[in-house]
């Protein structure tokens, strides 16, 4: 996970999430009675409720589509008949295969390294889901929610926010638990990436996900998709969606390449076997500094998790054993708050990455294929929203209702 600067303004799980995700297009099949519910913003919503908002929202988004295009002549049994392949088995694809799994489709996930996403297995660390994310999970599995929030750690009940890296005194304290619980949404959760991709692999089933599964191309002959695996197997299905990350190989296929964009910063991160003092009143905290910032947050069961941002030339890479060294370096006289954390933190439990995003395309399929996730609108750590994304109702509900609408893909 990573905390954000500027949290509560740039945080549509909190802040905004009613008015911006469940506003209603106008349109005429949408009755004023089915309107009511989206009049309970200010007031807690019950699960129930919160689900209703999300399923209206996919009719209406689903019936403005009917009205510009006709659907399919394919039956209801035909359509749930679909065969959709998932390349990438990350958060976004898993979540999606679970999606789309509920909705009766025929999904099958191809995952090139299950046991290690990003190749960085179990160190890859925790993540943060936030409430947006949290309540589009519970209304595609509530059950799935239920393990999710219930493995999570909150950090929302103590103080969060901004502080000065040398001094450790406070900017700025974010309140990121009142506006989740007054409007009825789950509070974000840190969970392991780990923990959350094992939860969801087995919600979708074994003999769904694919493991050692590396896709290497696609073909689209206009009546089905045809993806081919390193290991030269092929899979036929009606439609392709690529949530394969930032360096997908499908939107390469699909648009050609696209660079990626260096955020200017390389990023150390850890985990330490730590229980700062102030543990009970303190959830997550970002340390400033000039060209350099470092986030430290509770993660649950005595573990605190640290990013270390630090401005530089991309390809940077380490003397074995010498991540540490290079840290204390770096951020010595800083507060003990953040530096305790990199003392505490064993050498091989340190990676580094270069942070890249990509340029926001409103492009995100061509034909039966699409893209998901981070493939299409890969994000910096700071959001705290990439994953959050990946999960959330545009492109899972969305994707999975125009499925069920037309049989195929319009995007
Ligand atoms: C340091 C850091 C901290 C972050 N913190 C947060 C946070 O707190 N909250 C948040 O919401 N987001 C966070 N993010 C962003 C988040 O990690 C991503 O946005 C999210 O993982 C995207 O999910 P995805 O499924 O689209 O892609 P990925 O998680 O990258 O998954 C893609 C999957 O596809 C597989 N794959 C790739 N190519 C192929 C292929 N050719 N064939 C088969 N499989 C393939 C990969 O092995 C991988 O499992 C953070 C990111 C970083 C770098």
């Amino acid at each position: 996970m990573a905390s954000t600067l500027c949290y509560n303004s740039l945080n549509p799980s909190t802040a905004s999430f009613s008015r911006t995700h469940f506003s209603i297009p106008v349109n005429k099949d949408f009755s004023l009675e089915n309107s009511s519910s989206f009049h309970t913003y200010g007031r807690t919503r019950t699960r129930k409720q919160r689900k209703n908002v999300f399923v209206m929202h996919v009719k209406v988004k689903a019936a403005v589509a009917e009205s510009t295009a006709p659907p399919s002549s394919s039956t209801q049994a035909e359509k749930k008949n679909l065969r959709v392949l998932v390349a990438g088995g990350g958060i976004g694809g898993l979540v999606f295969a679970l999606a789309a799994k509920k909705k009766g489709f025929e999904v099958m996930v191809f995952e090139k390294d299950l046991s290690a996403v990003r190749g960085e297995g179990q160190y890859r660390g925790p993540i943060q889901i936030q409430s947006n994310a949290l309540a589009a999970l519970e209304a595609i599995d509530s059950d799935v929610a239920d393990e999710v929030m219930r493995v999570g750690c909150i950090t929302g009940d103590r103080i969060n926010g901004l502080v000065d890296g040398v001094s450790g005194s406070w900017y700025v304290k974010f309140d990121t638990f009142t506006p989740a619980v007054e409007r009825g949404l789950p509070v974000t959760r840190v969970i392991s990436r780990m923990v959350l991709q094992g939860i969801l692999a087995r919600a979708v089933g074994e003999d769904i996900v694919m493991n050692a599964s590396n896709v290497v191309s696609f073909v689209d002959d206009g009546n089905k998709v045809t993806v081919e695996l390193e290991n030269g197997q092929k899979y036929e299905g009606d439609l392709l969606v690529g949530a394969d990350g930032i360096w997908s190989k499908v939107r390469t296929e699909l648009f050609g390449q696209t660079e990626a964009v260096y955020s200017g910063y390389t990023c150390y991160t850890g985990i330490a076997d730590f229980v700062p003092a102030d543990i009970d009143s303190v959830g997550y905290r970002v340390f400033l500094g000039h060209k350099q910032y470092f986030v430290s947050s509770d993660v649950g069961a005595g573990k605190m998790q640290w990013y270390a941002f630090h401005k530089e030339a991309p390809g940077g890479v380490d003397e074995p054993n010498r991540k540490k060294e290079r840290l204390l370096k770096i951020f010595k006289g800083w507060c003990d708050n953040a530096v305790d954390l990199i003392v505490a933190t064993d050498e091989e439990a340190i990676l580094r990455r270069d942070i890249y995003d990509k340029i926001p395309t409103f492009k995100w399929g061509k034909g039966r294929v699409t893209l998901l996730g981070d493939s299409v609108h890969a994000m910096q750590p700071n959001m705290g929203q990439g994953g959050c994304m990946a999960i959330e109702v545009f492109n899972i509900y969305l994707i999975c209702s125009l499925v069920a609408s037309f049989g195929l893909l319009l995007i």
